[in-house]
């Protein structure tokens, strides 16, 4: 089946390329791996979207998103991109993880970025029971007891004061001693009693046995004095990987493997863009997704235009 465009996701970014190239008149397709909404679904209160000044729970955000594009005529697919590859004329051929291809004028990739992992013994073999990476999909297991939480960024202290309102203690692990998450969350995290923080300190191991993890072994860095703390639970947010494995290698990338785009989402590919998270970029936010999925259908739109003309 040929397209205008496919768009690659259906986060804040990919569900506004989407709505931006149908409203300028285009055939789209939207590929989705996952239920729409993309990381917010995992985001407990989302309070810096601008509409929402009681905040917004993201999947009721997702909700909204999905409700919005739902009177439109766009195809959404389920399934994952596999590979893009440059066919004949101009065009794209996207293949599905079921066997089934697309064809397409224009690509936009949106497919985001996920939780990396801490490498550390332990961390797979406890995973699902006491490592997680979504504390809204997981935290109420928790309700009452004892967890840790590492990371520093914008995620480690956003979801460390969500858990705070449900567990008995949070114990922030982080690596450095100044976190590089926004002052406002800093300022809450040090206000709020059963949050403890464990600063330049490391997670070496996730301890447990049958019943699941019990324990997380903490290093100090200077010191390198050993702290066994006691959690049934440890929530990890070291930071994102984008999704570029499916495409391909001509797409400029950064050191990081984020997508290299110009300030109209294109990438050094004429016809592919990029927007949201999977793009290399200092501002990862619902607000600025859905900015660059926005440039990014306007510039898409355009380059369709140009090909036809
Ligand atoms: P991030 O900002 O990259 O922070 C990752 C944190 O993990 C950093 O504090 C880093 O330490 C630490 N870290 C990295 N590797 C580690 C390792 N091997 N061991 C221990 N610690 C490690 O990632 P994020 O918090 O997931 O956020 C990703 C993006 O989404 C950011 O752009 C963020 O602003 C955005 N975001 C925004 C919001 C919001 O504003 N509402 C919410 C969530 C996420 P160092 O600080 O020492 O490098």
């Amino acid at each position: 089946m040929l397209y205008d465009a496919v768009v690659i996701g259906a986060g804040p970014a990919g569900i506004t390329a989407a709505l931006y190239l149908v409203r300028s008149g285009v055939s789209v397709a939207l590929v989705e791996n996952a239920a729409p909404g993309g990381q917010i679904l995992s985001t407990a209160e989302i309070e810096n979207y601008p509409g929402f000044p009681k905040s917004i729970k993201g999947w009721e955000l997702a909700d909204l998103f999905d409700a919005h594009l739902a009177s439109y005529p766009v195809a959404r697919i389920r399934g994952q991109v596999v590979s893009v590859r440059q066919a004949e004329g101009h065009l794209f051929t996207l293949e599905l993880s079921e066997g089934e291809s697309l064809e397409a004028r224009a690509v936009v990739v949106c497919s985001g970025a996920y939780h990396r992992k801490l490498g550390v013994p332990g961390e797979e073999a406890f995973s699902g029971r006491g490592v997680s990476y979504c504390a809204v999909c997981d935290g109420n297991f928790y309700r009452g007891r004892d967890v840790v939480v590492v990371g520093g960024g914008n995620s480690a202290l956003e979801e460390a004061l969500y858990l705070s309102r449900i567990v008995n203690k949070v114990y922030l692990v982080h690596r450095r001693d100044s976190f590089r998450g926004a002052m406002i969350y800093q300022e809450k995290v040090r206000q709020t009693e059963n949050i403890e923080l464990v600063t330049g300190s490391v997670v070496d191991e996730i301890r447990g046995g049958d019943a699941g993890m019990d324990s997380v072994i903490v290093r100090h860095l200077e010191s390198g004095d050993i702290r066994v703390v006691p959690a049934d639970g440890i929530f990890i947010y070291v930071g994102m990987e984008p999704v570029t494995g499916y495409l391909p290698e001509q797409i400029n990338r950064d050191a990081a493997g984020f997508i290299l785009t110009d300030a109209e989402m294109c990438t050094s590919v004429p016809g592919i863009f990029a927007a949201g998270d999977v793009r290399s970029k200092r501002c990862r936010q619902v607000s600025t997704a859905v900015g660059d999925g926005a440039t990014a259908a306007t510039a898409a739109s355009s380059y369709l235009e140009q090909r036809n003309a």
